[in-house]
């Protein structure tokens, strides 16, 4: 069975621990979108790990981790993590690299720094990653496939083609210096010699795979609001975040996705330029951030202080459906345990008019969050393994909540580490 774990949210909701919770169980973990942008923060008996590239389920031994052909694949970064985690005592996974994924070229990189200094205060707060530039050749169709490495011939035609029009931009855009084409032949070369033992028909392996019924989980990278179709645009990501994707960007055929686990965080968090309807600021949000997430709310990448927010029902009852929630993961809510009331956004403003509906961009812009407070439990839920026995104004938080959304929560984390969670 094909199971996909993703965000509802702005991102950061804790996919990696549901991920890695429920890789228990599964054979193959597959990225399918995304790249090394963002990142996953996970706890296990390994200790505590950002990964950015690697899939969640590389800390177990039974399950093999896939880069689909959709993730936007930086090899140094892959391999820094996979040395990183092998270093650190856990045996090498098992890794498999689609040999359709497309590479993050060194360029990439430079040219996300340059248009993010270029733009300068109307930046998107790109984490210069290259990501943009890279998808943004990929559809232009000047990316480079892994497949494309293998031969050096069309290899070094095809770059000499595309550093043409790269050093066009460099020299009268960014002036900036040019680009050496057989210096990026050469660091092609050493990319190759890495990822070589990795490389795969990812597609063809998943379909023998779904024919033994194996257990198969797809890890979306940051949440709905940052889908470029359906979520904040401009102010999104470069590839789509939803569930649907993962039929594309791993190589499967949408049918076989039976189980959609959408991630929902007890409060919000977003990181980036873009409309935020329920941010809070000041020492409200300061403490929020400094008890939320496991150790603080930080980007995992970047080290950036996350933007804080209540909890959004507008927005997840639209991040859930449009990834088609099958099942609500709901997470970080023992770190709601200090607050004697607990505000909730259950509508937004929109020119005079209450709207539960999340509106497009230009209408978010003015959108006013409607406030419910509901009452704080006071307590430390972590350790708390049934649902029965969570306070009572708690289990009420999750159920309005549930009702707000219109999506089931069977999932419940009260806690960064990988058993602690409540299935209800
Ligand atoms: P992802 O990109 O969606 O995986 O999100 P992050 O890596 O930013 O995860 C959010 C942070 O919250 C990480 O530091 C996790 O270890 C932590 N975390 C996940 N679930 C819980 C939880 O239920 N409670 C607490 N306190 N921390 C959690």
């Amino acid at each position: 069975m094909v199971k996909a774990v993703v965000g509802a949210n702005w991102g950061d909701e804790g996919k990696g621990k549901i991920t890695d919770m429920l890789s228990k169980e599964a054979d193959i973990i597959v990225r399918f979108q995304g790249g090394a942008n963002a990142g996953h923060t996970i706890v296990n008996d390994y200790g505590k790990f950002a990964l950015h590239t690697l899939p969640s389920g590389v800390f177990y031994d039974h399950t093999t981790s896939i880069i689909g052909n959709g993730v936007a694949l930086n090899i140094p970064v892959l391999f820094n993590e996979i040395k990183e985690i092998v270093d650190r005592d856990v045996p090498m996974p098992k890794i498999l690299v689609s040999d359709r994924a497309q590479l993050v070229m060194p360029y990439h990189i430079l040219f996300d720094e340059y248009e993010e200094e270029r733009l300068a205060g109307k930046s998107f707060g790109s984490t210069k990653s290259g990501i943009a530039p890279f998808y943004s050749d990929k559809y232009a169709k000047i990316g480079f496939q892994v497949n494309e490495l293998f031969d050096e011939e069309a290899l070094k035609e095809k770059l000499e083609r595309v550093v043409v029009q790269k050093n066009v931009m460099l020299e009268h855009l960014y002036h900036k210096p040019a680009l050496n084409v057989d210096e990026l032949f050469e660091t092609m070369m050493e990319y190759r010699d890495m990822v070589a033992p990795y490389v795969c028909d990812v597609s063809a392996f998943l379909y023998q795979a779904i024919k033994e019924d194996k257990n198969i989980l797809l890890e979306g990278q940051l949440g709905s609001l940052k889908d470029p179709d359906h979520g904040i645009y401009p102010m999104v990501t470069s590839s789509s975040t939803l569930a649907a994707y993962g039929a594309i960007g791993a190589g499967i055929p949408p049918y076989e996705i039976k189980k959609i686990v959408t991630v929902v965080k007890a409060y919000s968090s977003a990181v980036g330029a873009g409309a935020f309807v329920s941010e809070i600021f000041g020492e409200e949000a300061d403490e929020l951030r400094r008890r939320g997430g496991d150790g603080g709310e930080y980007g995992a990448t970047t080290g950036r202080p996350r933007r804080m927010g209540w909890f959004d029902c507008v927005a997840s009852k639209y991040g859930c459906r449009i990834q088609g929630t099958t099942d609500v993961a709901f997470t970080v809510l023992d770190v709601l345990g200090y607050l004697d009331e607990i505000p909730v956004c259950v509508g937004y403003e929109v020119d005079g008019e209450v709207t539960t509906d999340f509106p497009t961009t230009g209408k978010l812009e003015n959108a006013k969050p409607v406030l419910k407070i509901l009452p704080g439990w006071k307590s430390d839920i972590r350790g708390i393994t049934k649902y029965e026995e969570l306070p009572e104004n708690c289990r009420k938080y999750i159920e309005f909540i549930e009702e707000q959304i219109g999506f089931p929560i069977t999932m419940i984390s009260n806690g960064p580490g990988r058993d602690e969670i409540i299935f209800r």
